[in-house]
């Protein structure tokens, strides 16, 4: 019998698992092991509330931890509650699957004032991650800027701009739908520090800005290219280029605006006390395609900045860390001797939920080859166990977490799915 510890239950996670249980059959015990009580994690506490069709994917998770040789061990926090030698020492392979959940800082003066939000912040405030829960974003504010042209910037900005009936079925926690259903916010502006044709958004995402109820997109025609250049670009992106030239073509007025701010880099945040204006400079792109400075600046009034400009993996004591990407230093997955990774913790913060399936099904065929056919004499979760106990840690089961799950639909709002526990404590006292 072979054991492997996988850390970490979102989408690596248990993609690694169900190519683990494929590749080793019966000869393998799995441990998903989460410093949350509840499983999932970027389905849970990232994927957008509204989004209830991807984070539907989490079915597919559940089969998995439903079978016999697949355990979930939540509410232990690795680096606090044991170590990776220790988890090494324990089990024939340890998978680090931890994800991307910190925000790359943005280095500009102003850039720790009061209303300046990192998108990991703001995400998990809406979808109830119980580090945010008193972030209380400044909504009493006319403007708020977002910072950068990926699928988190568009995240944020609709979350922002919904009114309370277009959040019916999802699963936005209390907290963050009151306080959006009473917020000042009347302009958005999501900058981007390159044009149209470099944005990191998604056609399907995208497009949901023109369907909005009460906010209209806006888009500067002269940002764009010629036409034909469009012919240039992949598929999909000459398809979210088209939304673009569409919201440019609009002539609707609503209540709300979301500006798309192109050409357009942070150079500082100002204000007394809290944010009241950012300042940017006009860019133009390089012969290498990047943002290079004009000189010419202008202000943006606004009372909240949130900056989406990609994630970083948490290091942890004693494995090797790539500080410029933000992930673990691996080769192809592999970190060292018994210890591997998958998802945003190996490549960074890149590609969407399904991007990490490969990944971990490439990793679960290196662990089977480093296997080899003998067994394994390593204690695996009986260990664990002795250990975790031995250390008081009050670890949460799939079973436990099944009875938080019905708890959380039983107190759910009218049309919505769940109401989540936000507090640590609130999850464990659901067991019962
Ligand atoms: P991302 O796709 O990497 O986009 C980051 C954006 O920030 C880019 O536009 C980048 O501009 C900009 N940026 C970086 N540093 C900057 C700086 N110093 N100043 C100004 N702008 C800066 O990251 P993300 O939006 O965080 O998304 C992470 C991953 O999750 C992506 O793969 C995304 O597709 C995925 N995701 C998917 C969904 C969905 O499918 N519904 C939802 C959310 C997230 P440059 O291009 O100029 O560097």
């Amino acid at each position: 019998m072979r054991h492997v510890a996988i850390i970490g239950s979102g989408p690596a996670g248990y993609y690694s698992a169900e190519a683990l249980q494929k590749a080793l059959g019966d000869e393998v015990r799995i441990d998903i092991v989460d410093r949350m009580p509840v499983p999932y994690g970027l389905i849970r506490f990232g994927v957008a509330p509204d989004h209830q069709s991807i984070k539907a994917v989490y079915r597919r998770y559940e089969k998995v931890a439903l079978s016999d040789n697949v355990r979930f061990v939540g509410n232990v926090l690795v680096g606090r509650d044991i170590s990776i030698p220790e988890l090494i020492e324990l089990y024939d392979a340890v998978i680090l699957a931890t994800g991307a959940p910190h925000d790359r800082p943005l280095d500009i003066p102003g850039g720790d004032l009061p209303g300046v939000i990192g998108s990991a912040a703001f995400v998990g405030w809406y979808n109830g991650h119980p580090e945010f829960a008193d972030l209380a974003p400044p909504l009493d504010v006319s403007a708020a800027a977002v910072i950068g042209n990926g699928n988190v910037a568009l995240d944020v900005a609709r979350i922002l701009s919904k009114t309370p009936a277009e959040f019916a079925g999802s699963d936005i926690v209390g907290h963050a739908f009151s306080a959006l259903g009473d917020s000042a916010i009347r302009d958005i502006h999501v900058l981007g520090r390159r044009g149209p044709h470099q944005i990191a958004m998604t056609p399907k995402e995208l497009g949901e800005l023109g369907h909005l109820e009460s906010a209209v997109p806006k888009v500067d025609p002269a940002d764009f290219p010629p036409e034909m250049d469009d012919a240039l670009l992949e598929p999909g992106q000459r398809k979210s280029v088209t939304h673009l030239r569409g919201f440019a073509a609009l002539d609707a007025a609503k209540t709300k605006t979301i500006h798309f701010d192109f050409f357009a880099m942070p150079l500082r945040i100002e204000g007394e006390g809290r944010v009241e204006r950012i300042v940017v400079e006009k860019t133009a792109l390089d012969a290498k395609g990047a943002a290079a400075g004009t000189g010419e600046t202008y202000e943006i009034p606004c009372g909240m900045v949130i900056t989406c400009i990609g994630y970083q993996t948490p290091p942890i004591e004693g494995v090797p860390y790539e500080e410029s990407r933000g992930r673990f230093a691996n080769s192809e997955g592999v970190i060292g001797d018994g210890l591997y990774c998958v998802g945003w913790a190996r490549r960074g913060p890149t590609g969407t939920i399904g991007t990490n399936r490969p990944d971990g099904y490439e990793v679960a065929d290196k662990i089977a080859a480093d296997f080899g056919g003998t067994g394994g004499r390593k204690d695996g979760r009986t260990g664990l166990d002795r250990l975790l106990e031995s250390r008081n840690v009050d670890i949460v089961t799939f079973r436990d977490w099944q009875r938080i799950e019905a708890a959380e639909a039983a107190r759910a709002r009218e049309g919505s799915p769940r109401e989540k526990f936000i507090l640590i404590e609130e999850m464990l006292g659901a067991r019962r």
